[in-house]
């Protein structure tokens, strides 16, 4: 539908839009459809000098109580979603569901998105913050993305327009909007494809929260290689050793399965999971010299005491 501002809707709750299921409302809410839409949206908030929010899946955010002020944009743009078999190429619009790109190179048997069956969130999310697993992370497949820059116009950039390092990209200090991407992918076996799938999605339903419980997947950062060692050291891991498990600050509390997960246990609130999240800091800190970093994302107007500290 074509942007228009009687669309946009005043003090809208985020909680169900968010996987934390938790936090306080939009100021201005405006679900955008086409990339045309996305970008007239983006002009109206430009001209009201306000601050404007792109929301993908919510899957990667802690919005504060208090909510967010200016123009949220829920991404929902589903305009190109095409398969190029002869190049093995997919192109495909930033709102769908990363899961719906895994999902389509299977059913075309092309290979090289499989390692991200069940990450939640929308492709534009998913290149925002370099989202992987298994080895495997965006920066590995994705060719080119059309973006909105900050001065209005469209522009296709390539890969390392992104910059792309471990669970971040240029986007985090170089506000531009994805519109949408193309990813090169490789000949596979459909079949092979899906049974591998279908492994990784079982693995991840026995280690994390079932989805009707709120969270935000990995809470901090895994942490860099030990020296002599090319795989990262898993913040759960380390969390684990220093009795994260049994923490919990109100309603927010670690995952019995999993210490590197903050859930909602039904009423917690944002300033919940940020103060368990300091305390868990603070333990690994004083028991191993260590610096956890949040690999989720703090939005919205925090209280003072809380908005130190935020690190991205
Ligand atoms: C159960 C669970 C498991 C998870 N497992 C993994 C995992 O294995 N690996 C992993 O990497 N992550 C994982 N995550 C985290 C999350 O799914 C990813 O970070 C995801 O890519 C976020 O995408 P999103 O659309 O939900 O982004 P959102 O949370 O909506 O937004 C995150 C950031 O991206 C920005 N953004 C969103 N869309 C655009 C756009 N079109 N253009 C520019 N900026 C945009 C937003 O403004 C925001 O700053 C998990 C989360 C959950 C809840």
């Amino acid at each position: 539908m074509q942007f228009s501002p009687e669309l946009i809707q005043k003090n809208v709750p985020l909680k169900t839009l968010v996987t934390f299921k938790l936090g306080g409302p939009a100021e201005y809410f405006y679900t955008a459809d086409n990339s045309e839409s996305l970008s007239a949206a983006v002009e109206w908030a430009r001209q009201q000098k306000m601050p404007l929010f792109i929301l993908g899946g919510g899957s990667n955010l802690v919005v504060s109580d208090a909510g967010l002020e200016g123009l949220v944009i829920h991404n929902r743009c589903m305009e190109i979603n095409s398969v190029d078999a002869e190049k093995h190429q997919i192109s495909i619009s930033s709102g769908y569901d990363f899961e719906y790109l895994v999902e389509l190179a299977q059913r075309n048997g092309l290979a090289g998105v499989e390692s991200f069956a069940g990450i939640p969130g929308s492709i534009g999310g998913a290149i925002y913050g370099n989202a992987g697993a298994y080895g495997r992370c965006i920066a590995d497949v994705l060719i080119d993305a059309r973006v909105l820059c900050p001065d209005g116009s469209i522009q296709t950039v390539d890969n390392s327009f992104f910059g792309f390092d471990y669970r971040t990209s240029r986007l985090k200090t170089d506000p531009h909007i994805i519109l949408s991407a193309r990813f090169q992918l490789e000949t596979g076996n459909a079949d092979e494809i899906k049974a591998k799938m279908d492994d990784i999605v079982a693995q991840r339903h026995s280690k994390h929260p079932p989805y009707e419980i709120g969270c935000a997947g990995s809470f901090f950062k895994n942490l860099p290689p030990l020296p002599g060692e090319d795989r990262r050291r898993a913040a759960g891991a380390v969390l684990e050793q220093a009795g994260a498990k049994k923490m919990s600050c109100g309603g927010a509390s670690v995952f019995e399965k999993h210490a590197n997960f903050i859930i909602n246990t039904g009423n917690a609130t944002a300033s919940d999971v940020k103060n368990l999240a300091a305390m868990l800091k603070d333990k690994v800190k004083k028991e191993f010299g260590i610096e956890l970093c949040e690999e989720v994302l703090y939005v919205g107007r925090w209280p003072a005491a809380q908005a130190a500290g935020h690190n991205r």
